[in-house]
């Protein structure tokens, strides 16, 4: 055996599970097809949002709750500050499915939040325009976290507890057997007992079979110059989703003292072939971004003076995939996080850690699991 564990995608899910499974004493064996903190993975693009009161539904608060203590964890290990709490702007029509569901997460479980009426909203955050039908809740456990920053430090901690990376390899197959797994990475054969697939928008190519399942899809960020920039210093403008009808505007306070990042991040398109990202901006994205900053975020000129486009793997339900495949029992997925997983990375890691070593997770994780869309699965 060369180790213990394999994991396929040290990116973000993948650099937490090394991670929480070196600290428990497990050998681990990474492949990166690029290098670690690598840009061109889901983790790119200076910042993503960290937000408790959770609109994609009020199941995940328990798991936000443990994400936040281990991300306190993660900085305390690698004495490096990853998740800056300055609060979380929702902003949306009152009868709107997100809003309600983030106001479900609050009354559930109790969440320190702050409802305010169009005239103190506009008062104490004049960046944005307001509508009369608008409901503004600021979510007090949200802010933001440096992503690539993130990555690097829980890969690093990982082989300092003895884990062994292989970067700018990239695995061709895994063959699961009766004695553990084979894995076939740039034509080298490797064994483990057990493989983690933390593959993200590239689990297609290695399972094509779950390529309705695990949809690659593209998502563009884009950074504006603000008309004032200590009105949007992380002290004045909280992160925020700015959400109306079709448009949903996410984004961060800036981060370099010259940009806000605010960007599109509903329904992004389908990418037929990862390895073919569409990295330029089409004209029409353009002009419909520029139309709902103007509208939406006037504290900012509407034309973006930077862009970048991502990926992520989407499931039909947009909740991920995580544990193990049906048929498969040497193999644990974690994948098709939707567009907003990477708040929840280090307890995902956490659960991964579960699974492989005590055979199950005390975490309530049923509406992330496999059977719902694998009945019995074989990969050979
Ligand atoms: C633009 C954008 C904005 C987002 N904003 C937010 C946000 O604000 N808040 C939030 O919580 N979430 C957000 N998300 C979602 C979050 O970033 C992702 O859900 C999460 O990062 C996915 O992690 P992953 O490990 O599945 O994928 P990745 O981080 O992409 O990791 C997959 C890794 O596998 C490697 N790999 C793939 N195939 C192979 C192979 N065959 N061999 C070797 N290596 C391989 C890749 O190179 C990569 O490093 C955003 C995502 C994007 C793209």
């Amino acid at each position: 055996m060369d180790a213990d564990v394999g994991i396929i995608g040290v990116g973000t899910m993948g650099s937490m599970a090394a991670w929480q499974l070196s600290k428990r004493g497990v050998s681990v064996l990474g492949f990166e097809q690029f290098g670690i903190g690598n840009d061109r993975t889901a983790a790119g693009g200076e910042s993503r949002l960290f937000r408790t009161a959770y609109m994609e539904g009020a199941e995940y608060v328990p798991l936000l709750i443990e994400a936040k203590k281990l991300w306190r964890e993660l900085e305390k290990e690698s004495g490096k500050s990853l998740l800056t709490l300055n609060g979380g702007l929702m902003i949306g029509e009152k009868d709107s499915p997100p809003i309600k569901a983030i106001l479900e997460s609050i009354d559930n479980y109790k969440l320190e939040h702050e409802i305010l009426d169009i005239k103190q909203a506009s008062k104490k955050y004049p960046q944005f325009k307001y509508f009369a039908n608008d409901l503004v809740i600021l979510d007090k456990e949200a802010g933001f976290i440096r992503p690539e920053l993130s990555v690097v430090s829980a890969t690093y901690l990982a082989i300092n507890k003895g884990a062994k990376i292989k970067q700018y390899t990239t695995v061709q197959k895994i063959i699961p057997d009766s004695n553990g797994v084979t894995i076939i990475a740039n034509g080298e054969s490797y064994r483990v007992r057990k493989v983690v697939i933390t593959t993200g928008a590239w689990t297609v190519n290695l399972l094509p079979e779950l390529k309705d399942k695990l949809m690659p899809r593209r998502l563009l960020l884009t950074w504006f110059i603000p008309k004032n920039i200590d009105d949007t210093k992380p002290e004045k403008l909280p992160v925020f989703a700015r959400m109306r009808g079709d448009f949903r505007l996410t984004g961060t306070p800036t981060l370099d003292g010259t940009m806000v990042k605010a960007s599109f991040t509903k329904e992004p398109l389908p990418v037929d072939n990862p390895k073919e990202l569409h990295r330029d901006v089409y004209s029409e994205e353009i002009l419909k971004l520029r139309d709902s900053v103007e509208t939406l975020l006037p504290a900012v000129y509407p034309d973006p003076v930077r862009s970048s486009a991502y990926m992520d793997a989407y499931t039909p339900d947009n909740h991920a995939v995580l544990g193990t495949i049906p048929g498969l029992k040497e193999v644990v997925i974690a994948s098709g996080f939707s567009g907003h997983g990477f708040k929840l990375a280090p307890i995902i890691g956490k659960i991964i850690s579960e699974i492989i070593i005590d055979g199950k997770t005390t975490k309530n994780i049923k509406n992330l699991s496999p059977e719902r869309f694998v009945d019995s699965f074989h990969l050979i």
